[in-house]
């Protein structure tokens, strides 16, 4: 027995140290997050990627064979509320279902499995209830949990019913944000969600800058919701480093979005959705001009903020069933006037760099978190092929979503 163990001992103390899993996969093509490749070697060592080889006429001994496929990077969603979970049951509303937190989180995995789905291997949550968010994001990168890496905002912040306009509160929430455990911080400077269009502006620019100036002293960013024009230019004067929604922009406030390279994820594709799901939410036939008419003046200011230069963000703004959906948002930049490969970037090097991810998430290249998605078709192309295409989605460099070709 001595003797056993001891040889066990000698066994393991020459044992080489563990060497991380290594997969190899092969690729038709690959965007990497500025070029387009052809024949294309990804190896993977653990959850990065060691090297992306372009060239090689026929896939390596033992690698995954996905020649019919376009490689891209893990896209990312700028904007979603992925514990807003509704579970169908007839005679109820995705609003208004109230049940335990926990839950809540549990039945929220649906949502986290179908943006996988789409190739959105991480998130940034804008908004949740009772800390759902917080625990999704843990349990998730404790790998408890199958679901986009997250970056989550908790709850976010609102203007004081009917009170007056207060700075110092309004910075000192922030902090309290951050202290409980946001990532980023959230503020709703306007109304206007769901069947609800209303541009008017709740927040102040002093609210604003006194949140923005508390949340940079702590090394956090901050993401300002404003339906209308007037909020959208206090939020970028103010130095949000992201600004949500919008309409109306005026040439001025583009101009300062560019300089100050603030990022606008405009969201367009939520209302087309409010609107295809009016039923399941139970909204006034009367609202859904209104929404219409939001979408066209929403599209009109992306054209501009476009052609002006701003660094433009996909958010989807999904909510309840729209999970599954996720990068719809492309297709709408599309008609905004930008190429698939001008709208490739708002979905992966552009939230990159917002999440202060610049060296980790949005490109195919050495180093790099080993996150890749298939798409069968041609992306560069053919944007749809993005949002419809997806078939295989590696994220940490475990395979997550492996859907066969149609
Ligand atoms: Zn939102």
């Amino acid at each position: 027995m001595r003797l056993l163990v001891v040889a066990l001992a000698a066994l393991l103390a020459a044992a080489p140290p563990q060497s991380p899993s290594r997969t190899v996969l092969y690729f038709g093509h690959a965007w990497d997050g500025s070029r387009l490749l052809d024949a294309v070697t990804i190896v993977v060592e653990g959850d990065r990627i060691a090297s992306v080889t372009a060239g090689q006429a026929r896939p390596p001994a033992g690698a995954i064979d996905m020649r019919h496929y376009t490689a891209l990077p893990g896209l990312i969603d700028l904007h979603t509320h992925v514990t807003y979970y509704w579970d169908r049951t007839p005679g109820t509303r995705p609003l208004g279902q109230r049940r335990r937190a926990a839950v809540t989180v549990f039945l929220a995995q649906e949502n986290a499995m179908r943006s996988l789905e789409t190739g959105v291997t991480t998130i940034r949550d804008l908004g949740a209830a009772n800390e759902n968010d917080f625990a999704m994001r843990d349990l998730v990168a404790m790998g408890a949990m199958k679901g986009p890496r997250m970056f989550v905002a908790g709850q976010g912040i609102s203007a004081g019913r009917g009170g007056t306009p207060d700075p110092a509160a309004m910075g000192k929430l922030a902090e309290d944000r951050i202290k409980s455990g946001s990532d980023w911080v959230k503020v709703y400077a306007s109304r206007g969600s769901f069947d609800s269009v209303d541009t008017t502006q709740t927040v102040t620019f002093d609210e604003m800058k006194a949140i923005v100036d508390a949340a940079h002293a702590q090394g956090k960013k901050v993401a300002i919701h404003s339906y209308g024009a007037a909020g959208v230019k206090d939020a970028v004067r103010a130095a949000a480093d992201s600004v949500e929604h919008g309409i109306e922009l005026d040439q001025e406030t583009l101009a300062e979005m560019v300089k100050r390279g603030t990022v606008w994820v405009p969201t367009i594709d939520h209302n087309r959705y409010y609107v295809d799901a009016k039923d399941d939410f139970g909204f006034k036939p009367e609202s859904i001009a209104p929404l219409q008419d939001y979408i066209a003046k929403n599209l009109e200011s992306t054209r501009r903020a476009f052609a002006a230069g701003v660094k433009i963000g996909m958010g989807s703004d999904a909510v309840f069933t729209m999970f599954g959906q996720n990068t719809r948002e492309l297709e709408w930049f599309v008609r905004a006037g930008m190429t698939p490969a001008q709208a490739l970037p708002t979905a992966t090097t552009i939230p990159a760099e917002l999440l202060d991810q610049k060296g980790r998430l949005g490109r195919l290249a050495a180093g790099f978190a080993a996150d890749v998605v298939a798409v069968d078709g041609k992306p560069l192309e053919n944007i749809a092929d993005v949002i419809r295409g997806v078939r295989w989605v590696m994220k940490d460099g475990a395979v997550v979503v492996n859907r066969p070709a149609r």
